[in-house]
């Protein structure tokens, strides 16, 4: 796959089909409340500033949205599938910021007052990184604190070749330019009643899903999770056969990076029905492309490493009366040869939320996995609560 920028024509084309629809059903779907409306209305007269503007205005990874964003958000609103298909919402968005960003059409941000009150955001994800552009809209002075070294959280384990790296460091430095912005990588935050005492006004912990799934079967250690195999594909490269565990988008990421970067055959291995998968259009077209063999109905119950290859036990698996999945008796077989085997099974979060006063949680952290947008509207949202509890009024400076 390959970051979505659109032609010349293609961009032509996708703007001539908005219908300008006067209840803009597209800008309703949005968990930002971003309107392809009104962009598409500015990119049509060539006004790629205000386009952009429009967008930066809501979100601020615009870009990054652009290129990642699922199909079910605007595009799936989108009234023009009533006649052919939907505008390529996404990929406009991801086109109109790169031209602003190539040709330096963003307006520079204004910048609020400070307003006398101090917020902690721990984590850079996308939740965090909204709550800072919320909380400095309104004048607040944000510490973040990321224990990474870099921004964007889950988003760096996207392939670079769906999200060039520098896009997310692009997209921050808008934010990261403020001088109410105060910034600490490579910093854990465990104690966040502390930095309350430290004089902060409000904590949000914006800190993701941090632990992997697991099967909790037999000779999982021989397996690789998804993070870490996402995180240095080069290390793994094999031209031997691969399995991917699990079907959900992180899986679908892990199978093409195995067939892109030489695998000889690669398997996804899939507790349910292939119509089960919750994966977007593009998502299902891209295993096509890479000739990804999806295994349905099928649960993996051991692994055993022989000689230099690894060997999958596998059974089916069906849905009992009750519509639960359920083995198929005597089903299993041994599935041998794999030089790699990956375990994308999705991550839950790795501590108990804890709200107190003035202690808040944005993102995936809460919702479990989302996606880009959804976390960002999150982050959005906890931050217009902690200006609404904590006010915005200068008290004592
Ligand atoms: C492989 C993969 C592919 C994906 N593909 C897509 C896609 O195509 N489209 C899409 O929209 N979404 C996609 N997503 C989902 C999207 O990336 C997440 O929904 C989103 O990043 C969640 O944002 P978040 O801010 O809640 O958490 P995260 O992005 O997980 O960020 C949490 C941050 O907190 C930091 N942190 C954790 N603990 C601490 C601590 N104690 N102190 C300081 N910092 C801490 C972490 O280092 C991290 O930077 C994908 C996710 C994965 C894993």
């Amino acid at each position: 796959m390959k970051p979505h920028y659109l032609t010349k024509p293609q961009f032509a084309t996708e703007l001539e089909k908005c219908l300008k629809c006067p209840t803009k059903p597209c800008e309703k779907a949005c968990p930002v409340h971003c309107s392809p409306h009104d962009f598409i209305a500015a990119a049509q007269k060539d006004d790629i500033a205000q386009a952009a503007d429009l967008i930066a205005r809501q979100n601020p990874l615009g870009e990054v949205c652009g290129l990642i964003c699922p199909d079910k958000f605007c595009m799936n609103a989108c009234l023009r599938s009533h006649i052919d298909a939907p505008i390529r919402i996404p990929p406009v968005q991801a086109e109109i910021m790169r031209r602003a960003r190539e040709n330096n059409l963003r307006t520079p941000l204004q910048y609020a007052p400070f307003n006398g009150k101090r917020v902690a955001v721990i984590g850079l994800g996308p939740s965090g990184i909204a709550a800072v552009f919320e909380l400095t809209k309104l004048g607040f002075k944000v510490t973040a604190f990321e224990a990474a070294n870099t921004v964007g959280g889950a988003l760096n384990l996207i392939p670079m070749a769906r999200l060039p790296r520098e896009i997310i460091a692009h997209e921050w430095q808008y934010l990261a330019q403020n001088p109410l912005v105060e910034t600490h990588f490579k910093t854990t935050v465990a104690d966040y009643p502390a930095l309350l005492q430290q004089g902060f006004d409000a904590v949000i912990v914006a800190t993701g899903e941090q632990k992997s799934r697991s099967l909790g079967i037999t000779g999982e250690s021989l397996t690789i999770d998804y993070t870490e195999y996402l995180k240095n594909p080069e290390k793994y490269a094999t031209t031997g056969n691969v399995a991917v565990v699990g079907g959900g988008a992180a899986a679908v990421d892990c199978a093409n990076t195995a067939a892109e970067s030489g695998a000889a055959n690669v398997e996804m291995f899939v507790r349910r029905r292939l119509s089960d998968m919750r994966i977007t259009v593009a998502e299902r077209y891209s295993l096509l492309q890479n000739q990804v063999n999806i295994t349905t109905m099928t649960r993996v119950t051991m692994v055993v490493k022989s000689d230099d290859t690894l060997t999958a036990y596998t059974c089916k698996t069906q849905f009992n009366a009750d519509g639960r999945l359920e083995d198929v008796p005597q089903s299993e077989i041994a599935r041998g040869g794999f030089a790699l085997i990956v375990l994308a099974l999705g991550s839950t979060r790795a501590e108990d939320l804890q709200p107190t006063e003035n202690i808040f949680y944005a993102g995936d952290i809460v919702t479990g996995s989302s996606t880009a947008v959804e976390a960002l509207a999150s982050g959005k949202q906890i931050a217009q609560e902690v200006a609404k509890r904590i006010g915005t009024e200068r008290t004592n400076t």
